[in-house]
């Protein structure tokens, strides 16, 4: 499962984090996800709550999921879309060049310690 090893990567940096500040534990986490990431949010709760449970610092930890919309542009009529709306297509001008501008990343916005 893509989500666990995502979920792990977040809880390792979590860890080396409230290492270096001497935290004993972590109140709430705020991820940002794109869209078309790839990560799909009921496996990455449910992998987070899997891992929540083995870890001292996160047993009490919130999770905030913030979906980022994916944003489509087009090069030929310089306008912006919703890419899972209209996929490679853009609806203004039918054109195929287009690429993705957000939406596909994920990062960790916020951690917020007691
Ligand atoms: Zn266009």
């Amino acid at each position: 499962m893509h989500e666990l090893s995502i979920v792990m990567e977040v809880v390792k940096q979590v860890d080396r984090l409230a290492k270096e500040h001497n935290v004993k534990e972590v109140k709430s986490i705020t991820v940002e996800v794109g869209e078309v990431s790839g990560v799909v949010k009921d496996y990455f709760v449910d992998a987070f709550n899997w891992m929540r449970k083995k870890n001292e610092l996160l047993k009490n930890a919130e999770l905030n999921y913030i979906t980022i919309e994916a944003i489509s542009y087009c090069e030929d009529c310089k306008k912006t879309y919703p890419t899972t709306r209209y996929a490679k297509e853009c609806p203004y001008c039918h054109s195929q060049k287009t690429y993705l501008v957000s939406g596909k990343d994920f990062m960790i916005k916020e951690i917020k310690v007691i």
